[in-house]
């Protein structure tokens, strides 16, 4: 299974680029409930999370080392929803070595990735095609809003953009973002800053932009905490849409599974109409290839991304 999970993901390199990133196994959806893989350059970082998974892991470090030869393995398994399959949480250094960061190519721009200590399994993934995207829209001045490492902002600075402010609550997700708009020659602004307050205070200082990126956290993390979610949805979007000039564009996302993509729809469009904008959509996008659906497993697609100029 692991070797067919492999097989699989030969021909969904992104043309034109060197990328050296992606996920070699999505769970359930590659036929492996439970087990993560994803490489970044040379090394793998390994996820089991479901106890059928963990009790393989011995196995699968094998397999891998066998079949892929990497210089290091990196287990990842410090993720909440261990805690409720009652396993232990941990992440360490598995086989071979690593220092402490792999420097990556993604969509054609470099980025250091610390698969011990970066978010998730050290840096985001799925939306790789949608930052690469990102890149054909790039305009004037442009807002990347929670921005993690600039996975987003950098692409748009990269297409030609005159101006990039990222913004992130986190000064260390920052200081990453600056590291990585120096390697790769561009020039950026950053802001720590709460989002909901910094977009606010944008519209009150009469700033306006023409593409605004929203890539926040899951907000939803269960079925309970949906209405809640969908306020904070609301509100970042409508804070956004006001920022945009005539014509600008909207890249808004959500990665939460329990907000289906239709509700997510229906948030933006009440959120339009708030501001007084008309929107279309441009493009309703997904997870990267890499992470692909599983027709009858819904729980295997979960991130909406949607692509809107505002009129
Ligand atoms: N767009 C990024 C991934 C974003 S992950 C990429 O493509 O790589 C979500 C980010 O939102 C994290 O870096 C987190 O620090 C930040 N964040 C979470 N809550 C926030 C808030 N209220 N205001 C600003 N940033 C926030």
């Amino acid at each position: 299974r692991l070797a067919a999970a492999l097989s699989l993901r030969r021909g969904l390199e992104i043309s034109d680029t060197n990328d050296d990133v992606g996920r070699l196994v999505f769970s359930e959806a590659d036929g492996i409930p439970g087990l993560i893989v994803d490489r970044y350059a040379d090394v793998l970082v390994v996820q089991t999370l479901s106890a059928g998974a963990d009790r393989l892991l011995p196995l699968w470090l094998e397999l891998l080392d066998e079949m892929l030869s990497p210089t290091a393995i990196v287990e990842r398994n410090d993720t909440h929803s261990r805690k409720l399959e009652g396993l232990d949480v941990r992440s360490r250094v598995v086989s071979g070595e690593l220092e402490s960061t792999v420097v990556v190519h993604d969509g054609g721009l470099e980025f250091e990735v610390n698969p011990l200590l970066g978010q998730k399994t050290g840096y985001f993934l799925d939306q790789r095609e949608n930052r690469l995207r990102a890149s054909e829209y790039a305009a004037g001045r442009c807002l990347d809003v929670f921005c993690y490492q600039g996975g987003f902002g950098l692409q748009l600075a990269r297409g030609g953009a005159e101006e990039v402010v990222l913004v992130d609550q986190s000064s260390k997700s920052l200081q990453l973002a600056q590291r990585a708009a120096d390697r790769n020659k561009l020039s950026v602004k950053t802001e720590v800053a709460n989002a909901f307050d910094f977009l606010h205070d944008q519209q009150v200082d009469g700033q306006s932009y023409d593409v605004v990126v929203l890539d926040p956290p899951a907000f939803a993390k269960n079925k309970n905490s949906i209405p809640r979610a969908a306020r904070g949805y609301k509100e970042i979007n409508l804070r956004a849409l006001k920022l945009l000039k005539p014509g600008g564009i909207l890249i808004s996302s959500s990665c939460s599974y329990h907000m289906s993509e239709e509700h997510f729809e229906n948030i933006i469009l009440s959120a339009g109409m708030d501001a007084g904008r008309t929107l279309q959509v441009l493009e309703r996008r997904s997870q990267a290839r890499d992470h692909p659906v599983r027709l009858g497993f819904p729980e295997s697609r979960y991130l909406k991304c949607f692509v809107l100029r505002a009129i």
